[in-house]
């Protein structure tokens, strides 16, 4: 039997439904339709060109987007190819920056820098600067530290913070240290670990700066941040980004660019609003979130002055 060519008429509601007048911005289709004076009908989006045209909706939101970070100079920045900044073109940008790289903790020898390493977890530099000359006038040596009243020491000691912890830590260390090394700070790792409150960064801090004893990069909050942004790390647990890091540096500069790496993310790399533009490692940096001005050169030169600036009154390492 023939099947008949008519179609069943449609209900009044579902022609309703498919009529729609674009009243804004008409298509060409619809312009064509105008000037033929064509009723325009269009028919409902089937599903796949809804989806079609939602996705053409977000491109054209994402471009949006991008065209107002680029009014803002944000999405101009021509980022490096690369995912990692060279370490070679890092180590040599921050040597010229950063010549005489410094710990910002003021101390005559080793056991002073110990103690004042020590409380400073969870402080500032500062502010142990403000204890430990009184610290050090009181007990001169690790024997009479051993030695101290505690509640006397807890008293000089608690605008640090933890103040109770860090007592225990220093008395108890100090007399490890005369108990076993004859006052005097072991120059290894391994011995300088087992010191009560002593971990692997307080340790690779005295090694380096007190002892010269190249034994690993320090990382702290500043250093880990630089190293991440730079690509040099994707770690997150201190010791695993210094793995990462002394992989990339000859361990000749493990002790200049632990200090270096702690003091650009202190000074330049901030953890809030890196100065990009002033930085002179941006060209190289996988991070930079703008442009920057001059020359790597310049910019290292006048980091190099502000740094001289800071380093004045604590020993260069
Ligand atoms: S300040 Fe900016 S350009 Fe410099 S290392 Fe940090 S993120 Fe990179």
């Amino acid at each position: 039997m023939k099947r008949s060519s008519k179609r069943a008429p449609k209900s009044e509601a579902h022609q309703k439904r498919t009529v729609q007048v674009i009243a804004a911005k008409p298509s060409p289709v619809a312009l064509r339709s105008k000037r033929s004076k064509k009723a325009l009908v269009v028919t409902p989006l089937s599903t796949r060109a809804k989806k079609l045209s939602k996705r053409g909706k977000a491109q054209r939101s994402k471009a949006a987007q991008r065209g107002k970070a680029a009014q803002r100079g944000k999405a101009a920045v021509a980022r490096p190819r690369r995912l990692r900044a060279d370490a070679g073109a890092v180590l040599e940008r921050l040597s010229r920056a950063i010549p005489q790289p410094h710990v910002e903790l003021a101390f005559d020898n080793a056991w002073q820098l110990l103690i004042a390493v020590i409380l400073s977890a969870q402080s500032t530099d500062r502010r142990v600067n403000q204890v430990t000359p009184e610290v050090f006038r009181r007990w001169p040596n690790p024997a009479a530290l051993a030695a101290a009243d505690v509640a006397e020491v807890e008293e000089v000691i608690k605008s640090t913070g933890f103040f109770r912890n860090k007592t225990r830590a220093i008395t108890q260390a100090s007399a490890l240290l005369v108990s076993r090394f004859g006052g005097e700070v072991p120059r290894t790792l391994d011995e300088l670990v087992e010191v009560p409150g002593v971990a692997r960064k307080t340790a690779n801090v005295v090694l380096g700066a007190a002892h010269r004893v190249a034994s690993g990069i320090v990382v702290d909050t500043h250093a880990g941040r630089v190293g991440q942004r730079l690509g040099l790390t994707r770690e997150l647990q201190p010791e695993k980004i210094e793995r990462d890091l002394c992989a990339h540096f000859p361990a000749e500069h493990w002790i200049g660019m632990s200090h270096r790496l702690v003091l650009h993310g202190r000074y330049v790399c901030t953890a809030r609003a890196p100065a990009c533009v002033d930085c002179p490692l941006n060209e190289v940096c996988p991070s930079r979130l703008v442009p920057p001005e001059g020359t790597w050169e310049e910019r290292a030169e006048q980091q190099a002055r502000d740094m001289a600036l800071r380093s004045e009154g604590f020993a260069r390492v």
